[in-house]
């Protein structure tokens, strides 16, 4: 399997995942960037995954549908371009031969899921392969728009569960902005200070910072480290009544989204 982010919008990746023949996207926000490579490297649109409502997700599922006659899998209690398999937590999708999990992560949206696959053969490395859609970003995480805290809290958790390993591919390259709030809260981090730097050159030449991996989250990301005595310090200065894993990380997102 190939496995391409292909740009989209200001900062979207529609992700797309193809065997030389058949192909499947993630979260076509929008089809023409799609239709385009996949006529240029003539592949079968097979199906098409979506991880919640948001248009930038589901904005080109119409107009793939109709070219590719491309069969849709999508949350089941989100509205979602009609019609579509509607998808549950602990359900399979089969698509492209191989079986994504559905795992069930609110926080964003109320219904949002991600689409996990225990080994995925990519240019001859088998890995498990994570489409999380806006949950789980590189340095971040989505805006709590229709969850509480503490649903997006154990959202990210079930995330940060899967193997070290897994090639977590977000929907959104906000990697670098990401980075610059995570210092702000960890500035003794030196990971964090590493990694930086690695994606800044990245960016420098074009190139997206995505797929990150769990293993890279946990070290870095500060929405997955509530637990550690430096984020809840870091929580404490920006309100002094976080107290537990749910306060802490409810704190965090509030000075996230003050950050400039
Ligand atoms: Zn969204
Ligand atoms: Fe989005």
């Amino acid at each position: 399997m190939y496995l391409i982010p292909i740009p989209a919008f200001a900062d979207n990746y529609l992700w797309l995942l193809h065997d030389g023949k058949r192909a499947l996207v993630v979260d076509p926000g929008d089809a023409e960037p799609v239709i385009r490579f996949l006529v240029q490297h003539a592949l079968q649109l097979e199906s098409i995954l979506v991880t919640h409502h948001h248009a930038d997700h589901t904005g080109g599922v119409d107009a793939l549908r109709q070219t590719f006659n491309a069969k849709v899998f999508g949350p089941a209690t989100e509205r979602i371009p009609q019609p579509f398999t509607p998808l549950r937590s602990g359900d399979t999708a089969h698509a492209l031969g191989m079986n994504f999990q559905v795992l069930d992560v609110p926080g964003h949206t109320a219904g949002h899921i991600a689409f996990y696959a225990p080994a995925c053969k990519i240019e001859g490395a088998s890995k498990p392969l994570l489409f999380c859609g806006d949950t789980l970003f590189s340095g971040g995480c989505g805006r709590l728009f229709e969850g509480t805290s503490t649903q997006m809290l154990a959202s990210l958790e079930k995330l940060a569960a899967l193997p070290g390993n897994t090639m977590v591919c977000c929907a959104h390259e906000y990697t670098l902005s990401n980075l610059r709030f995570a210092l702000a809260v960890e500035p003794d981090n030196a990971d964090l200070a590493a990694y930086q730097a690695r994606c800044t050159s990245l960016r420098e030449a074009g190139v997206p910072t995505l797929p990150t991996s769990i293993a890279q989250e946990l070290l870095i990301n500060p929405f997955l480290r509530t637990r550690q005595a430096t984020i809840m310090a870091a929580a404490r200065r920006f309100d002094a009544s976080a107290h537990d894993d749910s306060s802490v990380f409810a704190a965090i997102r509030q000075w996230k989204n003050k950050f400039q």
